[in-house]
């Protein structure tokens, strides 16, 4: 199959979240499963200079945008003979540090940068000599491909146009705008009614993308149940239901290539899980690093996480300001909201000798986190799918999970089955709940036998990309009726 992917952000050249390690990973494992692949991204400032193997092609786009035309080159990575990355390069648009805001608040033309972002991926999807079958777009940024891919077949002659199917990683992030960006498109007013791109008289791009797109996905089967419902659906949930039948979750996989305790280049010890004593030795260097009590008996908590709403914060600063009473140690590595990030920073001041907060994006140190701490804490409101979790599992440490999204479907507690048990699940979002949930963990910690167990379950737990990329090659081989 010839497939194009197309994201906002993609793990190694620009990443704010999960969706920059699914859609490369992705494009990884379809060209490793003999796929023909190309992957669309804009070229971010920092791009080129940290990536001088990246290339300017002789592809120039030149396209409408409203009553401007915008002209962008376009940048090539073959990665292999299977797997090409297109990096559109609107230096105006792109070549910014940051992909969607600045100190927390979204750039003011956010619509015309996306507009044009799913423009391009229409354009390439039509002029590549390879010719795609399938255009698979990643979350709103790019979600108007397929209304655009549509236009062109249904009003435009394209003939053999390629099938299409959208991904939602997180229905909260829906690129809404105010009715007028629509004339961005340049297309018919007709596709800006209850039936497309209108909502609730403004101009929503996720909502067009899941009209048009021939199949949407989104990133677990719990998280496909949940936005059918007014609770998580972000108002879109009559037009998740109204589209259900071309709806489908599939679980993200994890880069073990990437997430290997056994060979991680971010860690000084390495372990298995048939030899784990060298997780100590990752945790006291964490302890060390983080300037706290060294120390291989006192339970050590991490995070890591985009300092946002959805991600529990607020429950977890309450939960925590109860369990500092204990003996145990946390650390922090999150960036986002400014009254978070100052929320933590303050919380380590006040316990110094129990917590650490790096208030900044670090890979690097996310690796460490995941190797040395003993439990990791994920109290979301809501979690897609969720990606912490997964690489805690790989690296034995023991998730303690809201039981949403994706948490429900990677995370199995001792109450649903003690022989497969590899975290610990809580339900009511509240700081109580949390704190409940936090004094399992210490009572796990205090049984060595059944710590060892959870730990055994978690670190041979499959969650690789190879089952993923054949439920993602199901979707296409549906699409084009093989
Ligand atoms: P989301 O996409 O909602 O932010 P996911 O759990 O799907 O959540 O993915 C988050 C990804 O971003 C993980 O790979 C995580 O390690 C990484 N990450 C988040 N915040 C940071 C940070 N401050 N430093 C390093 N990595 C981070």
């Amino acid at each position: 199959m010839r497939i194009l992917l197309a994201s906002s952000e993609l793990h190694p050249y620009s990443k704010t979240g999960g969706l920059a390690d699914m859609a490369a990973a992705l494009a990884k494992f379809l060209a490793q499963a003999r796929q023909k692949v190309g992957v669309v991204t804009p070229l971010y400032e920092g791009i080129e200079e940290r990536h001088p193997e990246i290339r300017r092609s002789d592809m120039r786009i030149v396209l409408p945008l409203g009553p401007a035309s915008v002209a962008a080159d376009v940048w090539t990575l073959p990665l292999n003979d299977r797997l090409t990355i297109y990096f559109i390069d609107q230096p105006e648009f792109y070549r910014r540090p940051s992909p969607y805001q600045d100190n927390g608040v979204d750039y003011p033309d956010n619509d015309e940068r996306f507009i044009f972002l799913s423009k391009c991926v229409a354009y390439l999807a039509r002029y590549l000599p390879w010719k795609p079958e399938i255009v698979h777009v990643h979350d709103w940024h790019v979600a108007l491909s397929t209304l655009f891919i549509h236009h062109q077949k249904q009003r435009e002659g394209w003939r053999n146009a390629p099938r299409t199917c959208l991904t939602i990683h997180n229905i909260s992030f829906q690129g809404d705008f105010p009715a007028a960006s629509y004339q961005l498109t340049n297309l018919p007013p007709d596709y800006f009614g209850p039936d497309g791109a209108e909502f609730y008289g403004r101009f929503n791009c996720l909502k067009a993308g899941l009209c048009f797109a021939d199949m949407i996905t989104t990133v677990s089967p719990r998280y496909a149940q949940e936005i059918t419902t007014e609770l998580f659906g972000w108002r879109l949930e009559g037009v998740l239901r109204h589209r259900q039948a071309k709806l489908v979750g599939i679980l993200n996989g994890v880069d073990y290539d990437e997430w290997d305790p056994a060979r991680d280049p971010f860690l000084e010890h390495h372990f298995t899980a048939a030899d784990l004593r060298s997780k100590t030795d990752n945790k006291l260097a964490l302890q060390t690093e983080s300037g706290l009590p060294v120390s291989a008996d006192i339970p050590l908590f991490g995070t890591i996480t985009r300092l946002a709403d959805q991600k529990g914060v607020d429950i977890q600063l309450a939960a925590l300001e109860e369990m500092l009473a204990t003996n145990l140690q946390f650390v922090l590595l999150g960036s986002g909201a400014p009254e978070y990030e100052e929320a933590y920073r303050d919380l380590a001041r006040r316990y110094p000798s129990k917590v650490a907060a790096t208030t900044s994006y670090d890979h690097a140190l996310a690796h460490r986190v995941e190797a040395g701490c003993d439990f990791y804490l994920m109290p979301s409101r809501f979690e897609p799918c969720g990606l912490n979790q997964l690489y805690s599992l790989r690296y034995g440490t023991i998730p303690i999970v809201r039981a949403t999204g994706g948490l429900v479907d990677s995370v199995i507690d001792i109450t649903e089955d003690r022989n497969r048990a590899n975290g610990i699940k809580f339900y009511e979002y509240s700081p109580r709940a949390l704190a409940n949930a936090i004094r399992k963990a210490l009572a796990l910690y205090a049984e060595p036998e059944l710590l060892s167990h959870f730990r055994l379950n978690a670190m041979t737990a499959d969650f690789s990309w190879r089952r993923a990329t054949e439920e993602y090659l199901n979707v296409y081989r549906t699409l084009l009726n093989r």
